[in-house]
């Protein structure tokens, strides 16, 4: 019984305090996983994109600053092979003298590791090696290399050139760039890797003319030595600055390859990255712990506070189920508890049987009439009292109104415990009631029993058959009781009626 009643009076609501907050601590962490990752992702990619603009640009200025050497080299050639005398001297006839100071030149003013002088028919007539000159005749077709230099530089000599009485000129190099008149770039010269620039003799005065032909070509090129990289590190200004000849290596790193002018691999400068991507992380970390402490922090406050409504909603909740279903003066089981509890026991018929029990207080009114309301609430209370204990843990006492109470009792349904049920709340009742030290009301209490389902096998049935043997008990003179079977007996022939004193 005391299950029925739990299952009546105390449903819990769907989710508890604990699951509720721990739903907010769960969607909280959440929330801070994926900011976390979110913002790492985005940090990630920032430092990657930051470090790959800060290696674009760092080759940028690589590149920019060998091309500037690049052009320094053509333009201190030009010191020596854009003159009347240079054409006169190199080109049209050959004056050794003439070469080695021009060599000197080159070499003392400006560093040019090697130079070379490369006749129109494609012969090095001469060739420097630092400070010294040698004078020679070889073909150039036995250095592949060169040969290609001297090769594309009949192309740019050709688109140059222009014809001058008694022969050709080549055009103003006033305002263009190296690009346009000479070669420039990588190459490997006595087996080392070299900076060259190449372009070919021509007149600046026009009292010389070039010949018909292919240029005479001069060709410095700079070793790519300690001296050449400090040198371009003085612009670059880059972290462990260096050149590693062969074939490319793959690297991660900022890094550049150079080729000779047939493709082939020279070498490949690399350097360390002065990048700002890994600065990143110093203020995405931070954010990510603040944020999380934040979010933490609100998500600990919100499910406190759901915790602290869904407790209150809770307790409101039951007080507000606990009184719908009780009696607030007894704190018995009401009447819509008690048709609830019958409905449901009904249904279980005929499997197990049980009794309805109508008690009704006798002469309640004359208490209320003689002591007043309070008095007679103090007996209502009291009876309330006894007669749960009387019935105890096999029924469900409740109270239906005024001074009425009914027993939905799941114990033994047989006679003789049902009389001296009845007995036992008939003599509960006559107890004597204090009011004050010496006050007792002195009341009766009436019962009127239907078993069901010999009684009836419906609410509707029970509640009036109980409520007439009820009726029977008042009528036969109060503190008896009476069941059903007795008032139907008695309809078949009332001399059978069994009238029961409590107290016989
Ligand atoms: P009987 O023996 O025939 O049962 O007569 P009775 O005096 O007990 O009168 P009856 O049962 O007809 O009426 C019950 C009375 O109980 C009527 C009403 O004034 C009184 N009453 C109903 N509810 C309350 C209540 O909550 N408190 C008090 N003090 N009295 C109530
Ligand atoms: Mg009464």
């Amino acid at each position: 019984m005391t299950e029925l009643r739990r299952r009546y009076s105390d449903q819990s609501v769907k989710y508890s305090r604990q699951q509720i907050s721990k739903l907010a601590f769960v969607l909280a962490g959440l929330l801070i996983a994926v900011t976390s990752v979110s913002l790492l992702f985005v940090g990630f990619v920032a430092s990657h994109a930051s470090r790959q603009q800060a290696i674009a640009n760092e080759e940028r200025l690589f590149q920019n600053t060998v091309d500037d050497r690049m052009r320094s080299i053509v333009r201190e050639q030009i010191t020596v092979a854009s003159s009347d005398e240079s054409v006169r001297k190199l080109v049209r006839s050959f004056d050794a003298a003439y070469a080695r100071l021009s060599f000197d030149t080159l070499w003392s003013t400006y560093r040019h590791s090697k130079v070379m002088l490369i006749s129109g028919n494609g012969d090095v007539i001469a060739e420097s090696f630092e400070d010294y000159t040698h004078i020679i005749s070889r073909p150039i077709s036995e250095m592949p290399d060169l040969a290609q230099i001297h090769d594309k530089l009949k192309g740019v000599y050709l688109r140059n050139r222009v014809r001058v009485p008694g022969g050709f000129g080549h055009r103003t190099l006033q305002g263009i760039d190296p690009s346009e008149y000479a070669i420039m770039g990588f190459v490997k010269i006595d087996g080392r890797p070299a900076l060259f620039g190449a372009m070919p003799i021509m007149p600046d005065e026009y009292e010389t003319t070039l010949p018909d032909g292919p240029p005479t070509v001069l060709l410095s090129a700079h070793y790519i030595d300690d001296f050449m990289l400090a040198q371009l590190n003085g612009q670059l200004g880059f972290e462990n600055f260096l050149f590693t000849g062969g074939a490319v290596e793959e690297t991660d790193g900022p890094h550049h390859a150079v080729a000779n002018q047939r493709g082939e691999p020279i070498g490949t400068f690399t350097w360390n990255s002065q990048t700002v991507g890994d600065s990143i992380w110093p203020t995405i970390i931070p954010v990510i712990v603040l944020l999380s402490l934040a979010l933490g922090a609100l998500a600990f406050g919100i499910a406190w506070r759901i915790g602290q409504l869904t407790s209150f909603l809770q307790a409101s909740e039951s007080q507000n189920r606990y009184l719908a279903l009780h009696d607030s003066l007894s704190g018995l089981a009401n009447r819509l508890q008690f048709n609830r509890v019958l409905e449901t026991s009904v249904k279980n018929l005929p499997d197990k049987p049980f009794a309805v029990i109508h008690c009704d207080l006798d002469k309640f009114k004359a208490v209320n009439d003689t002591y007043g309301h309070a008095a007679g609430d103090t007996v209502i209370k009291t009876m309330a009292e006894r007669l749960t204990k009387v019935i105890g843990k096999p029924g469900l006492v409740c109270r239906i109104g005024g001074d009425e109470f009914m027993v939905i009792y799941r114990g033994p349904v047989d006679s003789g415990n049902l009389e001296s049920l009845s007995k036992a709340l008939i003599a509960a009742g006559r107890q004597p009631i204090p009011l004050s030290e010496d006050v007792s009301a002195n009341i009766g209490l009436s019962v009127g029993i239907a078993i069901a389902p010999q009684d009836g096998d419906t609410a509707e049935q029970l509640v009036t058959r109980s409520d007439a043997a009820l009726y029977h008990s008042k009528k036969m003179g109060r503190g008896q009781f009476t069941t059903y079977a007795d008032i139907s007996e008695a309809r078949d022939g009332p001399e059978d009626l069994l009238q029961r004193q409590a107290s016989a």
